[in-house]
């Protein structure tokens, strides 16, 4: 089911189970609200277990300060509403105490969002809340202020974070591409230093996306390798969520239906719900009327048009690789025999290369050498077909987590150049 057909009741539960099966708050920590189109506020309650929380321990703290419920609202209730009464736009607030953003709080430090796109462009700049006692109107007062000076994502001083949105959806994807971002600073701190995007980098960005021209689709047409598809990559898309190669808000994925076709993931979406029916096809340079594709689909038009043999592309960032992509390094990959034998030599290739340059791009990616690190938009895989393509992405991320994790250990030990040669030649690469 969509989020927006969701009573808050639903949403508020599903949203928690999600932050909290993903790691990214404990059991007491946390508390998120909906203010609904009557000005009653939606909010998760106290001292409920959040592993086993259900829609009907939501509790309703109506307009006139009713509490309806079968528990009490949240302690931090206080900011929630003092948030809510600075900013009319604002319909929704996440907080939680995910452990990368409380680093961040702990340091007395903001994550600087322009080490890629997906974390500047739902979180601009970020703010910084002073320390206040938990549940006190002295908080609130103290976040509330951070919010009215126009900051969408605040971190609390020795705390955790606070994301608002203009429904829950939106509130959530900055709380998890904030936390993304967080966690991939500190990795980057680890193995280099961080490079951030520039203005005209950000703008180039911005402005990639120009409208298509559509094609009548009649679902009648569908062909069964279409259908086979389409059901393959939202299990793969779904997947890649699920094991955090993706966020709700980042990874696109394509997959070629034949010569003149593709599918691609929409725009925008979350990855973690995706159907089949939401992928969008590409035909002859057109779009399949009433959809909007990803804004990569140039980038991956390119490559099928230059690369016969790749039938899979995927645009990615993942928190390890993610970190090397900020600090402009190349993964390497003569670390284990399976990550050379699968990914082999990894390109590094400037930002632009996936907005202007696809010559760069279209040459650096083939079936020989199928990934890349993107200058601060993390990875992008190509694959004779969908799980091969999934596979060489999930090899890429391990090789660079075990990288990261080998440095406070005095740091990994490539393979010789001779034993590489012996791979190539037992290989057959
Ligand atoms: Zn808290």
């Amino acid at each position: 089911m969509k989020y927006e057909y969701m009573h808050p009741r639903d949403e508020l539960a599903l949203t928690l189970e999600r932050i909290y099966n993903y790691k990214m708050t404990t059991t007491s920590g946390g508390n998120l609200s909906i203010k609904d189109d009557n000005g009653d506020i939606w909010i998760t309650p106290a001292r409920v277990d959040k592993g086993e929380l259900v829609p009907s321990d939501i509790v309703c703290v109506r307009r006139d300060g009713t509490i309806e419920g079968r528990h009490p609202p949240s302690s931090e209730f206080p900011f929630h509403k003092a948030i809510y009464e600075v900013r009319s736009d604002i319909r929704s607030v996440v907080h939680a105490h995910p452990m990368a953003l409380v680093a961040f709080s702990c340091a007395h430090k903001v994550p600087e969002t322009k080490a890629f796109p997906t974390a500047w462009n739902s979180n601009g700049k970020v703010g910084f809340a002073p320390y206040g006692v938990p549940g006190s109107d002295d908080l609130g007062t103290k976040i509330a202020t951070e919010f009215q000076k126009g900051y969408d994502s605040v971190i609390l001083e020795n705390h955790g974070v606070c994301c608002g949105g203009q429904n829950l959806q939106d509130a959530f994807g900055r709380f998890e591409s904030l936390e993304l971002c967080a966690k991939a600073l500190i990795k980057a701190a680890m193995i280099g230093t961080p490079q951030f995007l520039s203005e005209e980098q950000i703008q180039m960005q911005q402005k990639s996306y120009y409208k298509l021209e559509a094609f009548e689709y009649d679902t009648d047409m569908m062909t069964i390798k279409e259908k086979e598809l389409r059901c393959e990559l939202a299990r793969f898309v779904r997947r890649g969520y699920r094991q955090r190669l993706l966020t709700g808000a980042t990874g696109t994925f394509s997959a070629r239906i034949d010569e003149h076709s593709f599918l691609i993931t929409p725009y925008p979406l979350d990855r973690h719900t995706i159907e089949p029916e939401d992928l969008v096809m590409i035909r002859k340079n057109k779009k399949q009327i009433g959809k909007k594709p990803s804004r990569g689909l140039h980038a991956h038009r390119a490559i099928y048009e230059a690369n016969p043999e790749v039938n899979c592309i995927v645009n990615a960032l993942p928190v390890n690789a993610l970190s090397f992509s900020i600090c402009n390094k190349k993964v390497d990959t003569y670390t284990i025999p399976e990550s050379y034998v699968f990914v082999g030599d990894v390109n590094l290739l400037p930002f632009e290369s996936a907005f202007n340059d696809f010559d760069v791009l279209t040459k650096a990616l083939t079936l020989k050498n199928p990934a890349a690190v993107l200058e601060n938009n993390g990875v992008m895989v190509v694959g004779k077909d969908i799980l091969l393509a999934f596979d060489k992405l999930e090899v890429l991320e391990c090789s660079a987590e075990a990288i990261i994790d080998s440095q406070p250990i005095g740091g990994h030990v490539p393979m010789s150049q001779e034993t590489i040669d012996e791979l190539c030649e037992a290989f057959d690469l």
